[in-house]
């Protein structure tokens, strides 16, 4: 089957030297075809099913429960993945409290070898892994190759620079490792989530158990593989799978000096109320409502690629995904314009061929909330608009959308949707855009495009958010923190505070 890339404009005519019109433009409802370029699968190697992996070793759980993952592309199952009870927690937090005293009292040097060795072996796996993220979770393989793995290999390697320069990274103190880490993962990035959590928390001497989210397992079982053939001292890094209970069942295991946790703002709250009261430290990455500002003297046709990749990258199951878009209001139409054509080339099918652009919604249950969000959407009165491509028979999916004429007190301006509709506001001042970003419970990121520096600094010292991209979007590196404020949470990960978060200063 061709997958048809629909480019260019409507008929503009003009006249031609022979008197007749000619068609000049660009057409974005038709034209060209591209042949599949679908990524080969006979590379990756995936077990029927997967143990828990605890202590170095993997184990089956207490109570022989396994629940199975699907690809979402095809609604096929992959395979099956242990559901850890209170008794695996137990197990898995028993391996890392033994592993504690020998991982923290090692050379800093030696840990740091480990580390390195495991980023050089992901490196060496990054086509297996990148196809299995594609798989597992629905995401184009074009950005599991491109960005969620090599990210998670930079990662891992940053840290593992740091694990013997404690001392120079936080002068005139006394680092010290926490402890027991417990650490709980999302299905939107699953190994990248993975490396944000285990490589500083191993760099720095802890160690960890970590959970990984329930439609997403299959990475964090295969860097569990790498871990092991990295020679890695068992119950350093503890790996085990399940549903909520699991999680729940890590965040109150009374033997846990930390938790680090990515996901909703629903569960954050339910956490920190877990461990009020306990000297449990705690970070929590939560939900967002991103702002991503347009200024009318932007160079507009960078802005809408910003806008693209703010919202429509990685399906927009992304926490800090630019879902609110504000348009200064004398380029507002042009800009839409370009934004709909965009949209309109932008291909959503099979993510494993190598020309998608927008792969599969990452679970049945995830695609159910974003369409209740398109009716609320439709429902409160804003302009719906879709791209109009053709999706697969089978499996979840969702074209690129967009709703026009929204309003501050519109549920889809509000609440976090985690799927590809973006929410599109106008404004006329500075002051009226800084109230309106500002005015959402969340804090975790922003987007800037101007020409001019002084407004880049005026706008982004009054936004409250954590990340702020200026004339760019969605731009990752180990070595920047990223967290939030308000309900999109507290703590950084990513680079020296990243590290702070997992150490004792004295
Ligand atoms: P999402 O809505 O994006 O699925 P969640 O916050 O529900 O996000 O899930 C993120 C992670 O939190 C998953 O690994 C999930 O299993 C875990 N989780 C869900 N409920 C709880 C809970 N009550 N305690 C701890 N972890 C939980």
């Amino acid at each position: 089957m061709k997958t048809k890339r629909k480019a260019a404009v409507k008929a503009n005519k003009t006249n031609s030297s022979n008197g007749s019109m000619v068609d000049i433009s660009l057409k974005f409802d038709e034209g060209w075809s591209y042949s599949p370029a679908p990524e080969s699968t006979d590379h990756v190697s995936i077990k029927e099913r997967y143990g828990l992996f605890i202590g170095g070793k993997f184990v089956k759980p207490a109570l022989g429960k396994y629940f199975a993952t699907i690809n979402p592309a095809t609604e096929k199952k992959i395979s099956e993945v242990a559901n850890a009870s209170s008794a695996d927690v137990d197990k898995a937090v028993k391996a890392a409290r033994k592993a504690f005293g020998p991982w923290s009292s090692l050379p800093a040097r030696e840990r740091g070898k480990y580390v390195y060795r495991i980023s050089r072996m992901m490196q060496e796996k990054a086509r297996e892994l990148a196809v299995i993220e594609s798989m597992d979770g629905g995401k184009a393989i074009r950005e599991a190759r491109d960005i969620d793995i090599p990210l998670a290999a930079a990662h891992f390697f940053y840290y593992a620079g740091w694990a013997d320069k404690l001392d120079y990274a936080f002068p005139n103190k006394k680092p010290t490792p926490l402890g027991v880490a417990g650490q709980i993962i999302p299905w939107n990035f699953p190994l990248l989530m993975a490396a944000w959590k285990i490589a500083p928390a191993i760099a720095a001497g802890n160690t960890v158990v970590l959970k990984s989210a329930e439609t997403t397992p299959l990475t964090s079982m295969k860097l569990a593989e790498i871990i092991q053939e990295a020679g890695l001292p068992d119950g350093v890094v503890n790996i085990i799978t399940g549903a909520g209970d699991t999680g729940a069942a890590l965040v109150n295991h009374p033997d846990i000096d930390k938790i680090a946790f990515t996901g909703s703002t629903g569960v954050g709250k339910i956490i920190q109320n877990a461990i009020a009261g306990t000297d449990k430290k705690v970070t929590l990455e939560l939900g967002g409502k991103a702002a991503n500002i347009i200024l009318d003297d932007a160079p507009l046709d960078q802005a809408v690629e910003g806008i693209i990749n703010g919202i429509y990258f990685n399906q927009g199951h992304v926490c800090c995904a630019g879902s609110r878009l504000f348009v200064q209001e004398d380029v507002a139409d042009t800009v839409i314009r370009k934004l709909k054509d965009r949209m309109q080339t932008l291909i959503v099918g099979d993510p494993l061929d190598k020309n998608t652009d927008i792969g599969a919604i990452n679970s049945k249950e995830q695609l159910a909330t974003i369409n209740r969000y398109i009716k609320i959407g439709k429902n409160e009165g804003a302009d719906f608009y879709q791209s109009k491509c053709k999706i697969p028979n089978k499996g979840y999916w969702c074209p690129p959308t967009l709703f026009l004429n929204v309003s501050q007190s519109h549920r889809i301006a509000q609440e976090e949707i985690f799927g590809p509709v973006l929410a599109v506001q106008t404004f006329r001042t500075v002051d009226e855009v800084i109230e309106k970003a500002n005015n959402t419970p969340y804090g975790l990121s922003a987007g800037i495009w101007t020409d001019k520096g002084s407004k880049i600094f005026n706008i982004t010292a009054k936004l409250n958010a954590g990340v702020i991209w200026a004339n760019t979007y969605n731009k990752f590196d180990p070595t920047s923190p990223f967290g939030g404020y308000k309900e999109s949470g507290f703590g950084r990960e990513g680079g020296l505070p990243g590290l702070q978060a997992y150490l004792n200063l004295g």
